[in-house]
């Protein structure tokens, strides 16, 4: 049977694109892309991209106090908004070019539309074409999950964040995972007064515990009004805001409520369920190891798949379905000890166990330090960094590094490689220390604080 393409793309976003370009760029496969938003995706348009932008710009606040602290005469200094916002469109407009030239380049036909699927080998656009592949890669994403209490009173999510016309005097973000967390540092440090309900007993759930508390702790230090074991039982829209009554009992109204309380895969009318593609209990498609749905010709990567929804491995997903297809080089994308990220202020790096997971699994031994480290303690702040090591009692291997401190998102980079190389405990005290870095603390380890 002679196809239109080799491979059809639904979705211009990580995962997506890094396939196609490798298909089409480096195998000489024939690809269509179809995107029904704006090339890039999540990541560029409305995730760690203008996140990590935003987070630079409310640092800014403390920098500035700090500086007096070290000799500089600074005045207070006041942000505006939409003067940051356009020098943000305009980045994203620069880096979606960026990508839309990547793919022509690659010779990708990009059709700026939305796609569905007809059968394993057919997918229908939103103007009526049709076109068929003789492999189809479902490379949708995800979008933030609104319970109905929410949506029905107007509550934005953190797609709507970037497109403010002016920041609020006060925000109420609901949630604890990581999107919330670093949207209430980010506003925050723009001086927005931010309320956080979580309704669990803790923040970031799934992370390290330890962590989980420390960053909890400075976060309420650093004026973030969070309560966690608490939700909204009912909102509505009243003059200058969101009225909300929340599970203790408290009234209040909010300029403006955000909700971050959790991302759900698009699968939604794809079309995927009636041509015998296999959804889990989110929605999102069930692959196997291949990244290949229960239709042979139908593959699935990034955020769709729900394994773990993060931009690097999105890309690694896309990649490696593009070597196995079109490179005649099978691989498996490799899940296991992905670092990642938090960018809460200070910022978390975490890469492999929990303390938590670890000890139900074998025996082990923990080694955490927390200090203030010398920057922010000549400044006069409060601020202390947390370290620590879970490392197996039997194997010496380190299992799980989890660093809150800032710039710990650049160090655990680092760290990752050497725990992916398998590097024990005696490794890392191998390795002479870097001095005077923080990081160094994580090489002079000495004692355990636990064992279990
Ligand atoms: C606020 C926020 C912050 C984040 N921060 C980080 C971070 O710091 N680090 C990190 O690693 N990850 C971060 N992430 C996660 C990261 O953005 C995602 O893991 C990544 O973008 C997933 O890539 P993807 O290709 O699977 O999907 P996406 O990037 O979501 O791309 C899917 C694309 O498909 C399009 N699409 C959907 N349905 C159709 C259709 N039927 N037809 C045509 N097009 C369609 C969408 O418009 C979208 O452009 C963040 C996410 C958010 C929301």
């Amino acid at each position: 049977m002679v196809f239109d393409y080799d491979l059809y793309v639904i979705g211009g976003g990580s995962g997506g694109v890094r396939a196609a370009r490798i298909a089409s760029g480096e195998y000489g496969a024939k690809v269509a892309l179809a995107e029904e938003y704006r090339m890039g995706g999540t990541c560029v348009i409305r995730g760690c991209v203008p996140k990590k932008l935003m987070v630079f710009a409310s640092a800014y606040a403390g920098a500035i106090v700090d500086a007096r602290s070290y000799g500089w005469a600074v005045e207070a200094a006041a942000f505006d908004w939409p003067a940051f916002r356009a020098k943000l469109d305009a980045e994203l407009d620069r880096l979606e070019a960026a990508y839309r030239a990547g793919l022509a380049g690659a010779n990708v036909t990009v059709h700026d539309t939305r796609a569905t699927v007809v059968d394993p080998h057919t997918v229908r656009l939103a103007t009526g074409e049709t076109f068929t592949a003789k492999h189809i890669l479902v490379a949708t994403g995800g979008r933030p999950f609104v319970p109905e209490i929410a949506a029905g009173a107007g509550a934005m999510t953190s797609n709507d964040i970037f497109k403010l016309d002016a920041l609020p005097k006060s925000v109420l973000i609901v949630g604890g995972g990581f999107i919330a967390c670093e949207f209430a540092c980010i506003l925050n440090g723009l001086g927005v007064a931010v309320t956080q309900f979580y309704r669990g007993e803790q923040i970031l759930r799934g992370f390290d515990g330890e962590a989980r508390g420390h960053i909890a702790e400075l976060m309420k230090e650093s004026g973030i009004n969070l309560h966690v074991g608490t939700d909204v039982i009912e909102m509505k829209p009243v003059e200058g805001g969101t009225w909300v009554k929340s599970t203790d009992g408290r009234e209040a109204v909010f300029e403006k409520v955000v909700y971050a309380t959790g991302r759900v895969p698009n699968t939604e009318g794809l079309g995927l369920v009636e041509v015998g593609v296999r959804l889990g209990r989110k929605g999102e498609v069930v692959v196997d190891g291949w990244s290949q749905t229960a239709v042979p010709s139908i593959y699935a990567v990034g955020d769709v798949t729900d394994r773990i929804n993060l931009t690097p491995v999105a890309i690694r997903e896309g990649h490696a379905f593009a070597d196995t297809v079109f490179g005649a080089k099978p691989v498996k994308p490799d899940h296991a000890l992905v670092a990642s990220a938090v960018f809460t202020q200070p910022e978390f790096g975490t890469v492999g166990m929990t303390e938590e997971a670890a000890r139900d699994e074998r025996p082990i031994e923990v080694y955490a330090t927390s200090f203030r480290p010398m920057q922010s303690a000549f400044a006069g702040r409060p601020d202390r960094v947390m370290m620590k090591l879970v490392v197996c009692a039997e194997t010496r291997k380190v299992l799980g590094c989890h660093i809150v401190a800032p710039g710990a998102g650049e160090m655990i980079q680092l760290a990752a490689i050497a725990i992916k190389m398998g590097a024990t405990k005696e490794d890392f005290d191998r390795t002479v220390a870097v001095h005077p870095v923080m990081a160094e603390e994580l090489v002079t380890l000495r004692k355990p604080v636990r064992t279990a």
